[in-house]
């Protein structure tokens, strides 16, 4: 059974008991409208850990644009279903007061990678991932906590972070999920139109085999793509891009 727990206070003391068990911890950070991409963490932890805790928590101060903040799908019923079948322990689901009891007057900010790729293009959204995920793993006390590669940068980031500041939890990078189409499973991917569900299929396909930067720029923006950037940086090709008002990005190993 998955238990819910939605005080933090309530996780801390669990997190005691299982401590004094010696019993191993994974824990897999989310903010919700979980799918497949989702589900290979919380098995990837379950493969590694005794006990695996999910939190789920819109953070807000990622979000630099409050329209998006507002559409970003919220699914808690059809996510809490998901969890139990993939067997997560515990699911955190933090109050927004309680994680910011500080009204975001602490913020942990990092000067050089995070003002790169999409940390160019969303101001502040990296401060806000930073500060919330060091948040979560100081809450957790995990043993690992896992992260997508599909969000390369996020990972290199937190990994960064977590030896900065000298935290004992493992930062473990999972590889990308994608549909059977190759789109990279994101939450954002229901708000696509269906129009521009299947057009979204180039971005992967462009970015795997055409090398060239500048030519899958063209081919994206022919084809009604707007392309915040194209670049090849750490042995991998990164991409973001919008549709309509939904924003993908994908990267690939080269
Ligand atoms: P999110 O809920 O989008 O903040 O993502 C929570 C975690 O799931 C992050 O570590 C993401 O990188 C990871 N994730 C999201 N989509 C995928 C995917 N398609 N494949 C693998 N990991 C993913």
């Amino acid at each position: 059974m998955t238990q819910l727990i939605e005080n933090i206070k309530d996780w801390r003391s669990l997190r005691g008991e299982l401590a004094k068990e010696n019993k191993s911890v994974g824990f897999v950070p989310t903010m919700g409208a979980l799918h497949e991409g989702h589900s290979s963490l919380v098995r990837k932890s379950k493969s590694e850990n005794d006990v695996t805790l999910v939190s789920i928590f819109v953070n807000p101060t990622q979000f630099e644009d409050s329209q998006d903040l507002e559409k970003y799908p919220r699914t808690l019923v059809e996510d809490l279903k998901r969890l139990e079948s993939d067997g997560a322990d515990y699911v955190l689901f933090p109050r927004a007061e309680d994680m910011y009891a500080d009204k975001y007057q602490y913020q942990v900010v990092e000067n050089i990678l995070s003002r790169d790729l999409c940390g160019a293009h969303r101001p502040g959204h990296f401060q806000g991932v930073l500060t919330v995920v060091l948040k979560l793993l100081n809450i957790a006390e995990a043993h690992r906590a896992y992260f997508g590669e599909k969000d390369f940068q996020q990972y290199v980031l937190i990994r960064g972070m977590a030896e900065a500041f000298f935290l004992k939890t493992e930062i473990v990078p999972c590889p990308t999920v994608r549909e059977q189409d190759g789109l990279a499973m994101s939450s954002r991917n229901t708000r696509l139109s269906s129009d521009d569900r299947q057009r979204a299929t180039l971005f992967p396909e462009l970015l795997e085999h055409t090398t060239n930067p500048e030519e899958i720029t063209r081919r994206l923006i022919d084809r009604g793509f707007f392309v915040d950037y194209i670049e090849e940086k750490w042995g991998r090709r990164f991409g973001a891009v919008r549709l309509g008002d939904v924003r993908l990005i994908d990267n690939v190993k080269i």
